[in-house]
């Protein structure tokens, strides 16, 4: 039977992991092996993908690739009395233990100074040495919000894969000379995303002091996968176990020192949104990296386990590769796991002989015979046969979480067969009626009025105090007019990433990528580029950022190229600009239905792509669908600061210069006197060499032509500029309503701004860069003539 022809709610048991390559491996890494039991828990609304419950956690994946793993029934569900006298009798014995270990509650610690390691042969890192730390762990587990516990700063915290995409480094409070890194997500070392590589090409060529090893308890079993990792590594390390409050609120147990002694390495209990157990995890991480304490076990293969076929193996390639790892600068056990495991970039990095790797494939096919099962699965069992003899005896898990109970009956609505789109539809008009209708315009008119009344007092005192005319009006029409009109901006821009971040810090976002994806992958897409798509209608440059956690290349450079064309809120000005200028009676249904266009435009560009540049199918689905969990208010308000902070420098650096700019150009002429009409002044004059190619769509104005260059900027200034460019009349009387719709088509489309553009040039490249440019560009253009030709029309 395969997994694919579960029905839903059954349960069943992993014979057999087909597929190949790193999607194998990504089966393995995640759980999906050989004797895990699985349950099917539902169908996507559209009927692909499918959520499955193992390893104590829900991960979703597509019908086709569920067709790959082989399952059994259970024996039989009703009866089934062996299991459950085993399972009884195993409750029984860990309530004893855990009674007895409750009571005896001393904490001995490794690497509590001086316990462990023996005074006479310490070794200390020599005194101003930078302690830096790595802080790894799986998606969703908690890091940034620890990395923000621990550092004071402002990370951004979200519970979707992802959020994380860059490295981020700060120092641990209180701590002088330590160097602190988030790095993203990981649920393995083998290299499947690009984030994974970052992580382990961090941990193996910047060799961190120390590495902080987060592990989300509630979901413990796989997470520490990645641990068993991280410790064939041998480096400093420590185990902060967060989320404690949620185990401990649902009754749940965890026997730190036995924890300890079977992993070898301190461990802390913690719990990073309450703040607590943080300062004991700094003392264990300080010790561990000024004393240089490994791990004291990595031996985790055991000799008895179905007749040590993969202990002998792992110790044969040990000893063979011993002396390539070593000049290699890789520790011996990671690089023989990896070795087995198949990993191709690592075989290279060793420069093994032709003689010692037909040894090595020797070795593993032997084991591959005796252990009855191909050399990734073999290795995954392997790990997973440890973490569970871990689980065993150090924890005590709650039959079932409170939150695990609130997130499947949240689902049965969010992610239910006829209730999941409507819902959709409603939660993103809600979001964008509150912002673009009710909220922001509320804000946005309080701030305004008020830059209007500090514009009229320092207007007063300027008159009063007889400044030169020309610096009266540079910052009245400059500054008050132009950055003025653009802060005003500001309240509508903060409530959208408002709204975002509850969305993405809730864990809903990963529920719209599972509902999501067999529609998109009608475009050639996967679920998970809903996610930058969605972050694209915040800003492009964090969007292009988050494509890094797309497995494939072709998946990241579509979503990439796909997000300008949703509507940036830099964008909002511009449409508030002429909306309220042409169309004050249609306001929000135009700015709904330019956002539609983006969105279109987008779907439409795609098609074509998959038709031409980019052939072939969409990346595997593969994706942990974390509980529900209340945003902390914290972590949303950081956020809300950081993204007013972010634009408030924009608008006072890019923005203010592009406006002194413009107002200088505008005011000067070639001999440099102020002219009385700009209209003779130098931009006028350089402006007009391009109003032949925009005359066919309408506008061939050399102001709207200088708006459109800083927009390039920064999208806002467009709308300083043109408030500048325009004044005193304003733009209402100036140009024709068919040119101003085309104008508002055309800024939708057009080239991204300069920061987005530096971003795509990151992560693709110059060409790709100059592509997009260009490319939009034309779009744009294209679209703009069609809206004023309609126009003219009507
Ligand atoms: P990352 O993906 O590993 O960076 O994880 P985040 O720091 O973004 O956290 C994921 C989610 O878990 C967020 O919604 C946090 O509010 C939540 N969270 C983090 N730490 C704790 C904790 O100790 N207890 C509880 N209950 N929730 C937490
Ligand atoms: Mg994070």
């Amino acid at each position: 039977m395969k997994l694919s022809d579960l029905k839903q709610g059954e349960k069943a048991r992993i014979t057999e992991v087909g597929g190949e390559g790193a999607l194998r491996q990504h089966f393995l890494d995640m759980g999906l092996i050989p004797g895990a039991d699985v349950e099917l828990v539902k169908f996507a609304p559209m009927g692909d993908p499918v959520e499955f419950r193992v390893y104590g956690y829900e991960l979703t994946l597509r019908l086709a690739d569920a067709e790959r793993i082989a399952v059994e029934a259970f024996p039989d569900k009703k009866e089934g009395s062996s299991d459950g006298e085993a399972l009884k009798q195993r409750k029984a014995e860990t309530d004893s233990r855990a009674h007895r270990s409750r009571s005896e509650a001393e904490h001995p610690g490794l690497g509590e100074e001086g316990r462990y390691h023996e005074k006479e042969t310490e070794n200390p890192l020599p005194d101003g040495t930078q302690l830096t730390f790595a802080l790894v762990g799986n998606q969703n587990s908690g890091k940034t919000t620890l990395f923000n516990q621990l550092t004071g700063s402002n990370q951004h915290v979200g519970n979707f894969p992802g959020v994380t995409v860059d490295r981020k480094d700060g120092e641990i409070r209180g701590q002088k000379g330590t160097l602190i890194t988030d790095l993203p997500g990981i649920y393995s070392m083998s290299p499947y995303t690009s984030e994974e590589i970052v992580s382990r090409d961090f941990v193996l060529k910047e060799k961190p002091k120390a590495i902080i090893n987060i592990v989300d308890v509630t979901s413990i079993g796989r997470n520490l996968y990645l641990t068993m990792q991280l410790l064939e590594m041998g480096l400093p390390m420590v185990v902060a176990l967060n989320m404690m409050d949620e185990m401990i609120g649902n009754g749940g147990y965890v026997d730190i020192n036995a924890m300890e002694e079977m992993l070898g390495v301190p461990v802390v209990p913690i719990s990073a949104a309450k703040n607590a157990g943080v300062d004991e995890l700094v003392h264990h991480a300080m010790h561990v990296a000024k004393y240089q304490e490994t791990p004291t076990v990595q031996d985790f293969c055991d000799s008895t386990d179905h007749g040590g076929a993969v202990h002998r193996c792992i110790h044969a390639v040990m000893h063979l590769i011993e002396d390539h790892a070593v000049n290699a600068g890789i520790p011996v056990r990671f690089a023989a796991a990896k070795l087995i495991e198949g990993d191709r970039l690592l075989l290279e990095q060793l420069a093994l002989e032709q003689n010692e790797k037909e040894m090595l494939e020797h070795i593993v096919l032997q084991m591959e015979k005796e252990r009855g099962m191909d050399h990734s699965a073999a290795m995954a069992e392997m790990r997973y046969a440890y973490i569970n003899k871990v689980c065993d005896r150090c924890v005590e898990k709650p039959t079932e979480s409170k939150e695990h109970i609130r997130s499947r009956q949240l689902d049965r609505v969010l992610t239910g067969k006829y209730t999941a789109i409507p819902v959709f539809v409603l939660v993103m008009a809600a979001v964008f009626f509150l912002t673009f209708g009710l909220i922001g315009p509320f804000l946005q008119d309080l701030l305004a009025a008020g830059i209007e009344k500090l514009g009229s007092v320092v207007d007063g005192m300027m008159d009063a105090g007889q400044v030169n005319y020309a610096v009266r009006s540079l910052v009245m029409d400059g500054i008050f007019e132009g950055v003025g009109s653009v802060v005003s901006f500001l309240p509508i821009i903060v409530t959208m990433f408002f709204f975002l971040s509850i969305l993405e810090d809730s864990g809903y976002i990963a529920r719209v990528a599972f509902v999501m994806d067999k529609l998109l992958r009608k475009i050639g897409l996967s679920g998970r580029s809903i996610v930058p798509m969605l972050i694209g209608f915040g800003c492009t440059v964090p969007a292009v950022m988050s494509t890094r956690t797309l497995p494939s290349a072709r998946d990241r450079k579509m979503t990439i190229l796909l997000t300008p064309f949703m509507s940036c809120t830099a964008k909002l000005p511009i449409y508030g600009f002429f909306v309220s200028a042409f169309f004050p009676e249609y306001s929000w249904q135009i700015i709904t239905g330019l956002y539609l266009l983006g969105i279109v435009t987008g779907i439409l560009v795609s098609l074509l792509f998959k038709k031409t540049l980019f052939k072939g199918e969409a990346v595997p689905f593969v994706m942990e669908l974390p509980n529900y969990r209340m945003p902390g208010a914290k972590n949303v308000l950081q956020l809300l600061w950081e993204k007013a902070k972010d634009f408030l420098q924009r608008a006072f650096s890019v923005i203010l210069i592009a406006t002194i700019a413009v107002w200088f150009l505008k005011s000067f002429d070639l001999r440099f006197e102020l002219v009385e009409d700009a209209h003779s002044s130098i931009l006028a004059m350089i402006a007009g060499w391009f109003v032949p190619l925009m005359q066919p769509v309408g506008m061939g104005d050399w102001r709207i032509i200088t708006a459109l260059v800083s927009g390039f900027m920064a999208k806002e200034s467009m709308v300083s500029t043109m408030e500048v460019l325009f004044a005193p009349e304003g733009v209402a009387g100036v140009i024709p309503t068919a040119a101003a719709a085309a104008m508002l088509v055309f800024s939708l489309l057009y080239t991204p701004c300069v920061a987005a553009v530096a971003s795509i040039r990151r992560e693709l490249g110059n060409k790709w860069a100059v592509c997009v440019v260009l490319w939009q560009c034309g779009i744009a253009w294209v679209a703009a003539l069609l809206v004023n030709l309609l126009c003219s029309v009507l």
